[in-house]
Formats: structure tokens, sequence, C-alpha cells
């Protein structure tokens, strides 16, 4: 497999992500441990561009993503949890 992708983000990130593929791997091995097949996270590896780098920004965003999802800012759009439970328990 000769990569044809360049990876953008950070050392620790790449280990982190070879450590996934492997505890995620579907390869098949043959006898003398050749691999005879390549699964999808292996060639994702090494093929695609978009989903690496969509990993990377993935990984990034979800600390602030998971952070605004509680956030209370005070606009009519939101709703506290304490709303929200009592909205999802009055409509039941
Ligand atoms: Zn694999």
């Amino acid at each position: 497999m000769t990569p044809n992708v360049t990876w953008n983000g950070t050392q620790q990130e790449s280990f982190d992500l070879v450590s996934a593929v492997a505890h995620n791997c579907a390869c098949e091995f043959g006898l003398m441990g050749v691999r005879v097949a390549t699964c999808t996270a292996h060639q994702m590896l090494v093929e695609d561009q978009r989903a690496l780098n969509g990993l990377i920004f993935a990984r990034r965003i979800a600390k602030r993503l998971q952070s605004e999802e509680w956030e209370q800012v005070g606009d009519a759009s939101t709703i506290s949890m304490r709303d929200f439970r009592a909205a999802v328990s009055s409509a039941a």
C-alpha cells in the first residue's frame, strides 16, 4: 500500500488514528502473515484524503460542539435543559 494522501494532523492524532484503525481492522491475512485483503479502514488511511481531513476536523471541533450543546445564550431559539425536560414531560 503506497499512500496517496497527506496527513494534515499532529503526530499524536496520527498515532490515535492508527491505533483506532488497528483496533477495528478487518484485513485478511494468509497463512504466512501476508495481507490478502485490505479492510476499508486501512484503505482509507492510504487513499481517502477527504475522509482523513474530515476526521481531523471532527476530532478538533468535537469538544467545542459538546460544550456548546447545553450552553445557554439567552437567545429565543435556545432552551435550558430544565425547560426541555418540563416540555417533554408535559407532552407525555
Ligand atoms: Zn485493516
